[in-house]
């Protein structure tokens, strides 16, 4: 089973993610953090994306889609692909469901996890002192939110009219989003 976990930074997406990848024996493909371990092994694309990262704006498309192509044609990955933070534009969405065509896939849930700005900033600060990304600075998080927002809306449209489009109300607590999730998977 292939998902795509959709929605603005703090919604859960990281979380619900590593529950799938355990009950599905599947994997994450979390752009975040591939592009986070580029920075931290100071690769030339790290040393490209580290100021566009720390202040909260988008890597370009070009970028992504590079990173992520060799887990779509990895045969052992093969149908148990779990998506976190991407795709993130109407370019990285055509992308990937051009690669999953090629690679003879498809995309059997798009799950988005909407969530009310302020209890993501709630979540944001909380994970910051959990996990001390320098990029969860209120004024980031800010900008995260908006220029998320502002991007992934045409993403949505792009998806939403795609039968598997699930969208699951994640002001909820943690639990109860995963059990609309496996209501939805029912495996
Ligand atoms: P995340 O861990 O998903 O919240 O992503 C952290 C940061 O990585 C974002 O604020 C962006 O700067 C960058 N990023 C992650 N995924 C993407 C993507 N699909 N396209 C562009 N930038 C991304």
């Amino acid at each position: 089973m292939n998902i795509i976990l959709f929605g603005p930074p703090g919604a859960g997406k990281g979380t619900q993610s590593k529950y799938l990848v355990k009950k599905l024996n599947s994997f994450q493909i979390s752009t975040g953090e591939l592009l986070r371990n580029e920075i931290k092994n100071n690769t030339d694309i790290g040393k490209k994306i580290i100021n566009d990262m720390n202040d909260g704006k988008f890597v370009s498309d070009e970028i992504v889609n590079d990173l992520i192509q060799e887990y779509i044609f990895d045969p052992i990955k093969k149908n148990r692909l779990i998506f976190d933070g991407y795709p993130r534009s109407v370019s990285q969405a055509k992308n990937l469901n051009k690669l999953i065509e090629r690679s003879n896939q498809k995309i059997d849930f798009i799950f988005f996890l909407n969530v009310k700005k302020d209890v993501i900033i709630k979540r944001i600060e909380n994970r910051k002192v959990l996990e001390n990304r320098s990029d969860d600075n209120l004024n980031t998080i800010l900008k995260r939110y908006d220029k998320y927002m502002e991007t992934t809306k045409p993403v949505l449209e792009f998806y939403s009219k795609n039968p598997n489009f699930k969208e699951i109300d994640g002001n909820q607590e943690i639990d109860e989003i995963t059990r609309k999730i496996d209501a939805f998977i029912n495996v």
